[in-house]
């Protein structure tokens, strides 16, 4: 079937829905979710959103700015930054007004609450810079946006998933699709194409992320020719519940909540003298791991414990009353009475689609534009996070960049007239899909999954070194030659999950390679990138953007000056 709209946006998160907002009814807009619209991964967002609205204490702009940008350890693009800092307050005022029930304060302004890496008078002590609702956060404004949307009259194709964009010559022409419930084809032709496709947490086999988040959009982009940039830098959130990885906010944290190792130390102190239990997650995370590698972690085992005992049930019923109930249904635990087993766990991909910050998609390092083909969220990266991500910051990326977004959007469809490709891309997606469904191999798809996320897991993660990354790399490429060799038990046409996990799986791999090759090109330490084998911040050779092109040849890597403006890379202590 063919359809036609001005802007086609392929996610209903945060990132996409704001943007749909924007465009408004200046455009016809169709928006794409492979989910149920408000089952996105932003709705499982926690703990808050940044910005500096000083309503519990001092607080300034340039202070989020500074924060970010050193949280970032340098990589940041500094007039990004300067951007979304800037804009926080405007878009919480926003997002009061469409309906966000936010948190009060006594006074009833909109509450504030600590979290990591966020601080006051650049450096000196933790500030309350986080807005938010309970542990609901992510939920609520998504709820909200999704909403004014359907106000709006913006298009909704929920359960259909994006197999391919239709590019010729580095122009985006629309989109072909899977309708999940009959299996039926859709072609979208469009002006403008919106990646909004969050991230790629399924890659590593513990992960606070959703099902969903296995970076097509990254994948669909990369192959059509769009360089990834920074994906060797992938979060570790230092508490997912032991064993499953679910999140346990670092609003924990920030209410008060403390990090306990076998002796019941706060080991935190010793890390961070400053900030302790709040400082930013890639040095948590690691300060976890060196724990269990001292024979720290609780009864010798690799976690520890997140106490909140002490917090009072007024605090947490009111404010974390969700993340306790996790603790309760998945780990059997009353944070009231005892402490939170804890491990580190796949979060957030720092990298993404090279893109600019009124969302463009750019080719080159000198950010020449890819026709027609945006990019916001999870999926971009414009670099407003660089190394390593602050708490409550992505949610503002989203929304910030997605408005953006959406405003540039409205400006292109106005001087663009539509265009057809010449290529039938419905025909070519047709071929693949039924080239996966009459395969014999004997490959099963969740074995090479399992396979992929563990040596991503155990190879590529919170800490690294050359050869165990040259290993893994080697084995992605073995499990890419098996992937030729799936066969499919489904053969249906209804909700066939076992074609959407091979399509997904092989977006998966390509990341996995990508993730894996940047790792080995960084030779040094930064943020959430950690080489046991070069273990110190090396700005002379590696204070850039590392680019990775697909090519006929292979991935091609290649790199991209930081923006610096205000903050001159200095070293990073809390
Ligand atoms: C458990 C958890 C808690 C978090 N808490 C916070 C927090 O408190 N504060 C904060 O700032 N950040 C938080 N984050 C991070 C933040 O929530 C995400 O980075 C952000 O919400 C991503 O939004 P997005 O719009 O980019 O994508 P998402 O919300 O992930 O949405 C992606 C969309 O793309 C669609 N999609 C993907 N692929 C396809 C395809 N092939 N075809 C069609 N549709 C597709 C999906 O259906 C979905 O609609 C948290 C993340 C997690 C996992």
């Amino acid at each position: 079937m063919e359809h036609q709209f001005d802007a086609v946006i392929i996610g209903s998160g945060l990132a996409g829905l704001r943007a749909a907002i924007e465009i408004g009814e200046n455009a016809s807009v169709a928006v794409l979710s492979k989910v149920f619209a408000t089952r996105s991964h932003s709705g499982a967002a926690q703990g808050g959103i940044g910005a500096a609205l000083a309503n519990e204490e001092e607080d300034s702009w340039e202070w989020h700015m500074f924060d970010t940008v050193k949280g970032s350890d340098y990589l940041g693009d500094q007039d990004a930054i300067e951007t979304m800092a800037k804009d926080a307050p405007r878009t919480i005022f926003e997002l009061e007004h469409l309906g966000v029930p936010f948190n009060r304060t006594s006074e009833g302004k909109i509450a504030q609450r600590a979290f990591g890496g966020h601080t006051s008078g650049f450096g000196k002590a933790p500030v309350k810079r986080a807005c938010f609702a309970a542990d609901r956060t992510g939920r609520v404004i998504l709820d909200t946006l999704w909403e004014q949307c359907l106000q709006r009259n913006t298009k909704f194709f929920d359960e259909f998933q994006v197999l391919s964009l239709m590019v010729e010559d580095r122009r985006c022409y629309g989109v072909v699709a899977y309708e999940l419930a009959t299996g039926e084809l859709h072609t979208f032709y469009s002006k403008v194409v919106l990646l909004a496709t969050g991230g790629a947490g399924k890659i590593f086999k513990t992960t606070s992320n959703a099902f969903a988040s296995t970076g097509d959009g990254m994948a669909l982009a990369y192959r059509a020719g769009a360089p990834l940039e920074d994906m060797e830098f992938v979060q570790f959130h230092p508490t997912g519940i032991y064993k499953l990885g679910i999140l346990i906010s670092e609003a924990a944290r920030g209410e008060g909540g403390i990090l306990l190792n076998k002796d019941g130390e706060r080991f935190m102190e010793r890390y961070a003298p400053v900030i302790k239990d709040l400082a930013p997650r890639d040095m948590v995370s690691r300060c976890i791991m060196e724990e269990v590698r001292a024979g720290r972690g609780i009864d010798g085992q690799d976690y520890v414990h997140l106490d909140l005992t002490h917090l009072g049930e007024d605090v947490i019923n009111s404010k974390l009353a969700e993340i306790t109930g996790f603790a309760r249904t998945y780990a059997g635990v009353d944070a009231n009475k005892e402490p939170i087993p804890v491990q580190p766990t796949c979060h957030y991909m720092m990298g993404g689609i090279a893109s600019d910050v009124d969302g463009r998609v750019v080719v080159d390092s000198s950010d020449t534009p890819f026709e027609g083909l945006f990019a916001a969220g999870e999926c971009a990266c414009v670099s407003v996070h660089g190394a390593n991500r602050l708490g409550c910051n992505s949610l503002l990326d989203t929304l910030v960049f997605g408005r953006r977004s959406g405003m540039e959007i409205s400006r292109y469809v106005q001087r663009n007239d539509f265009q057809k490709p010449a290529t039938d891309f419905e025909k070519a997606a047709a071929a693949e899909i039924s080239g996966l469904m009459t395969a014999k191999g004997e490959e099963r798809i969740g074995d090479i999954m399992a396979d992929m996320q563990e040596v991503m897991m155990d190879n590529v993660s919170v800490f690294r070194t050359e050869s165990p990354m040259k290993e893994a790399l080697g084995k992605i490429m073995e499990l890419k030659g098996r992937y030729q060799h799936i066969s499919l038990q489904d053969k249906g046409s209804c909700f066939n999950r076992d074609l959407l996990d091979a399509l997904e799986l092989g977006h998966m791999l390509d990341l996995a390679e990508v993730i894996a090759m940047g790792a080995l090109f960084r030779q040094e330490s930064r943020g959430a990138h950690f080489r046991e084998d070069f273990p110190e911040r090396n700005d002379d050779d590696f204070l850039v953007h590392t680019l990775v092109r697909h090519t006929d040849k292979g991935p091609q890597i290649f790199n991209k000056p930081v923006t610096i403006t205000r903050f001159q890379p200095q070293e990073r202590k809390y």
